[in-house]
Parts: C-alpha cells; sequence; structure tokens
C-alpha cells in the first residue's frame, strides 16, 4: 500500500485544527522547541518507506526510551525483572506516586516512570558501561550511529524532577532498588534525553514489528516471546491513564514520551513515528494521537 497520499492527506486535515496542546514546560529545556513542527515517519517490514513533514528533525524522545531499556534489560538473564515491576496497567499519570506506597514499592509496569526506574536500577547493575552500552544499543537498532544524549536536556530535568527523586527515594525504601538513588536518577535522565528523529525511532522499533528481528542485519533483538509481551505492554500500559483512549481510537501498541513523540508498530506490518510537540492534559501529543486515529482509521490498519 502507498501510504504517502494518505499522510498529506490527514496533515492537510490537521492544519485544519487548533492545536490545543501545551509544551512539557516543567521540564524547562523543551518549551524552547518550536511547537509548529510536526514530522511522520512509517516503514514496513519489507522496509519501503513513507515519511511526512520534519520526520528528520530530531526531538526529545523521552519516555519513549522505557521501551527500549526493556528491550534490553530483558535480554539480560537472571535479573528477576517481573518480581520486581508488574504488567499491569496504572491508569494514572506517568509520575503519579500514589499507587507506589499501596503497592509496597513494586511499579505497575515498567512504562511509568516508577517503573522504568526500577529498570534503569536493573541496567546499572548488569552492563558495564550503562550509558555507553544503551546508546550503542539504540544506535544498532537504528542503523545509525548519529544517536546521541543532549546534556541540556538531561540537566534540566535534573534541577526540576524532584517527583522522580521522590518516587525513586521511596522505591529504595521498600528494598527494590538496588543501586545509590543519585546514579539511577541521573541514568533515567539521561537515556530520557536521548535525541532521535522520526525516521530514526519507526527504523529503531521495526524489530517489535518483525518477532523480535532486526530486519537492517537480520539480528535478534529480543526472541519472538519477548517481542510479544514487550507489545502487550505497549499496549495497555504506553499511554499512562490514556492508555485506554489509545487503543479505542488508534488500536496499535505504542509510547509516547513528552517531547511530543509518538511510536507505535503493527506487527507483522509496519512501524509509525510521529511528531508534534504539543502535549494534551495526559501528556501524549495532541496532534500526533490524532493523526495515528485518522491513519489506523483510513487504512483499516489497527490491530483490531
Ligand atoms: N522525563 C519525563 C519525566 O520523567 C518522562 C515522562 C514522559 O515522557 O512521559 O517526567
Amino acid at each position: 500500500m502507498n501510504y504517502s497520499d494518505v499522510f498529506r492527506e490527514i496533515a492537510s486535515e490537521l492544519d485544519e485544527i487548533e492545536d490545543r496542546g501545551q509544551l512539557a514546560a516543567y521540564i524547562p529545556e523543551l518549551s524552547h522547541v518550536d511547537p509548529s513542527q510536526f514530522g511522520a515517519c512509517l516503514i514496513t517490514t519489507k522496509n519501503e518507506q513513507f515519511f511526512l513533514g520534519d520526520y528528520k528533525t530530531t526531538f526529545s524522545i523521552q519516555s519513549i526510551f522505557k521501551v527500549l531499556a526493556l528491550a534490553l534489560a530483558r535480554g539480560l538473564r537472571e535479573n528477576h525483572l517481573w518480581d520486581r515491576v508488574g504488567v499491569e496497567p496504572s491508569g494514572s499519570p506517568f509520575n503519579s506516586l500514589v499507587q507506589l506506597e499501596y503497592e509496597q514499592g513494586i511499579p505497575r509496569n515498567p512504562l511509568i516512570n516508577a517503573g522504568a526506574l526500577v529498570v534503569c536500577d536493573v541496567l546499572l547493575t548488569h552492563l558495564k558501561n550503562p550509558r555507553q552500552e544503551f546508546i550503542e544499543f539504540v544506535r544498532d537498532l537504528a542503523g545509525d550511529q548519529d544517536i546521541d544524549y543532549c546534556s541540556r536536556v538531561a540537566d534540566s530535568e535534573r534541577r526540576t524532577g524532584h517527583k522522580n527523586a521522590a518516587m525513586v527515594n521511596l522505591i529504595k525504601a521498600y528494598g527494590n532498588i538496588t543501586n545509590d538513588v543519585d546514579r539511577v536518577l541521573d541514568f533515567y535522565c539521561d537515556l530520557c534525553s536521548i535525541e532521535m528523529s522520526c525516521n530514526q525511532l519507526a527504523q529503531a522499533f521495526l524489530f517489535q514489528a518483525a518477532n523480535g528481528i532486526n530486519p537492517l542485519n537480520g539480528r535478534e533483538v529480543v526472541s519472538v516471546g519477548r517481542s510479544k509481551r514487550i507489545n502487550a505492554i505497549m499496549q495497555l500500559c504506553g499511554f499512562y491513564d490514556e492508555a485506554g483512549e489509545f487503543a479505542f481510537k488508534v488500536g496499535l501498541p505504542g509510547k509516547s514520551g513528552v517531547g511530543g513523540g509518538i511510536i507505535a508498530v503493527h506487527p507483522g506490518k509496519y512501524s509509525i513515528a510521529v511528531w508534534s510537540p504539543r502535549l494534551n492534559a495526559k501528556g501524549n501529543s495532541f496532534k500526533g494521537m490524532k493523526f495515528l486515529e485518522l491513519f489506523t482509521t483510513r487504512t483499516a490498519s489497527s490491530i483490531f
């Protein structure tokens, strides 16, 4: 199927809609982004590529990293990850502290901040050079050595991420963080700050549409079983307290980030990344959500 015409059609419809979203100004560095930018890129498992707008412009991937961290952590042996983090949707905002106390420091799932902090802790314990190994993992997935951290964004979040600091301390108090809390927080902020374009993201996530194999080099990133589980977690937990809405309207496993990016995959068919910086009240890209809703509806290509 040639998706280019659908892309263009939807883009001009979105131009008519007022963007009611707001930039993620709680991380000051993210408020300097030009909010009018919009990009989209779809790559099929047969390597056909379709793009639109600012698809080559890099942006802060923020929480989208959580899926890649999970993929890397699942590759580590003996980490007992699922004793330390659940797989249930949270129905709460990304940075909620409320459930954590009720559930005695075991985060609901690995895609809320609390769960991602535990995954970061696992990576810190098992990798020799966590920061370097993580970025190399992402570069290999995307087939692009230019991908990097952004120290401005990471520092900006370090200075203002008081809720994440509270969270990691609370989890530590329950004995579910093994490393020093500052080290975990530092690593988390670095991973959030990675900058990628829609093009790079669609490429990096293609393994989740291809049973865990990176189509670029034919190498297994995760096993078929793990790939299935990661997609299930994205489907149920990728959009915080808007996960049901995303399943209802878009119908694909996906993950958002407060940089305004969204990645979604159609197992067996394609991965698609969209980016528009203004966020709705739940912290997900306002126009990105609309674009994907129109796209899967027009092309009848949701998984449902
Ligand atoms: N760095 C963000 C935070 O911890 C990630 C949240 C997101 O992208 O949804 O607040």
